[in-house]
């Protein structure tokens, strides 16, 4: 059984915190979210800047500069995201 590191109350393995005094029981799993997020972006990056190259070409996809706006916000996205998840590990 796990114990709470503020208040020592017991917590279920499915707890993420701390019934009696809210303390998060598992930090880590904060930290892989942001990860995981990272990946998502990161993903979706790709995915933006691979339509923005096939909007050059096509109209199929739509505008090229929408395609390209999104491509440099979520390029904007994920440098912040990048930096959030490498400051938290100072
Ligand atoms: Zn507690």
């Amino acid at each position: 059984m796990q114990r709470c590191k503020q208040c020592e109350s017991p917590i279920a393995k499915s707890d993420v915190a701390c019934i009696n005094c809210g303390e998060l029981v598992n930090p880590v799993a904060k930290k892989n979210l942001r990860q995981h997020f990272g990946k998502i972006v990161t993903g979706l990056f790709i995915l933006s800047a691979a339509l923005t190259v096939v909007a050059l070409f096509t109209n199929y996809v739509g505008s090229f500069v929408t395609c390209l706006a999104t491509t440099i916000v979520l390029l904007m996205v994920k440098k912040s995201a990048d930096e959030m998840s490498s400051s938290s590990q100072q």
